[in-house]
């Protein structure tokens, strides 16, 4: 090991938890490396509006991304580009592994959120962040007096639906079965909404917009074959979303789910690796949850680099 470099932390994602761990870090004066395989700011840029974080007014998601880097670049700390494939545990460091090749760190802080699954329909990817997002809580003020869609029926999208159901003009709910596999109480609560119309048996087959935004769903009722187009102004998918921890194979800190598990540290099971934000298991996933979780971890993995 004498002519490899062994960083005392690594920050593996710059999205709001991995830039809050950044500058607690930078402000206790440690050594550490900030890496990320995009651009600053995580889940932030494909944000709307963000209303909700205390002490900022409604600000757009990018424009919050970007004053969270200014900080941490004010703070003397650069984000390298890299790609992380998998990361290791030798002795008494971890390698990491990543398309800019490997690196080593006593301690590694996993901050690398989740990725929507993807409906994989044509419009999907052109008009995400101008009327398709995959948060309803964040961005259904947006749509006070519009119709909107939620495609999808399992717990979050039917919690996302009431949440809305009461901002918005019309809610329409399309689910490819009969049978929800939210909790009845909710099924029920949104069944009781007067501007709620489920399309049961049916698909998304296409997301169609006007080049500036959303302007209807083309669905496709699988038991009779029929399609039809359905005018919103905004499409919420909520087919599910998978922590992404691929690279963390080797070891044994992941739920059934592959959310990671973590001690009030943010702590894994293996001594020095921590994980914070969107990728644990958790109740909430936000920025304010997030940035509270970096903050945690940054001053227990600089406590734990201390006592090595
Ligand atoms: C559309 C939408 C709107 C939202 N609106 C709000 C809102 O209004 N208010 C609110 O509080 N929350 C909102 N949220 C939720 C919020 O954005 C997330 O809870 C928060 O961004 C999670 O932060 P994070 O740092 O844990 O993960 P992320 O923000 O997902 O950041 C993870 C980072 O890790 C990087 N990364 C991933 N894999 C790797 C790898 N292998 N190697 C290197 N880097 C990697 C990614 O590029 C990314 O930059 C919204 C989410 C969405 C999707």
């Amino acid at each position: 090991m004498a002519n490899k470099e062994i960083i005392p932390i690594l920050i593996v994602g710059a999205g709001p938890a991995g830039m809050t761990a950044a500058i607690y870090l930078a402000r206790a004066n440690a050594k550490f490396k900030i890496v990320d395989k995009y651009a600053p700011g995580g889940k932030m840029n494909i944000t709307q509006h963000v209303d909700n974080y205390p002490g900022v007014d409604t600000i757009g998601g990018p424009d919050l991304a970007f004053k969270m880097f200014e900080q941490v670049r004010g703070l003397g700390v650069s984000i390298d580009y890299a790609e992380v494939t998998k990361i290791r545990k030798e002795t008494d460091y971890f390698v990491v592994e990543s398309d800019e090749g490997e690196m080593y760190a006593k301690a590694v802080i996993v901050a690398t959120g989740t990725q929507e699954r993807k409906l994989k329909i044509p419009g999907e990817a052109r008009y995400t962040g101008k009327g398709v997002s995959y948060c309803a809580i964040c961005d259904g003020n947006l749509y006070k007096n519009e119709a909107i869609m939620i495609i999808g029926a399992g717990n979050s999208a039917i919690d996302e639906a009431i949440f809305v159901s009461k901002i918005v003009k019309h809610v329409h709910i399309v689910h490819r079965n009969e049978h929800f596999r939210a909790d009845e109480a909710s099924v029920n609560e949104l069944k009781a909404m007067p501007n709620v119309t489920f399309h049961l048996n049916t698909i998304p087959v296409e997301v169609l917009g006007d080049g500036k935004g959303v302007t209807g769903v083309v669905v496709k009722n699988i038991a009779d074959g029929t399609d039809k187009t359905i005018e919103v102004k905004a499409v919420f998918p909520f087919v599910g979303s998978d922590a992404v921890t691929d690279f963390l194979d080797e070891f044994d800190v992941r739920d059934e789910k592959g959310f990671v598990l973590v001690d009030e540290e943010m702590m894994t099971s293996v001594p020095g690796l921590f994980s914070i934000g969107d990728v644990n298991k958790k109740v909430l996933r936000q920025i304010v949850t997030a940035t509270n979780d970096g903050a945690i971890a940054a001053l227990a993995a600089n406590r734990f680099i201390k006592r090595k």
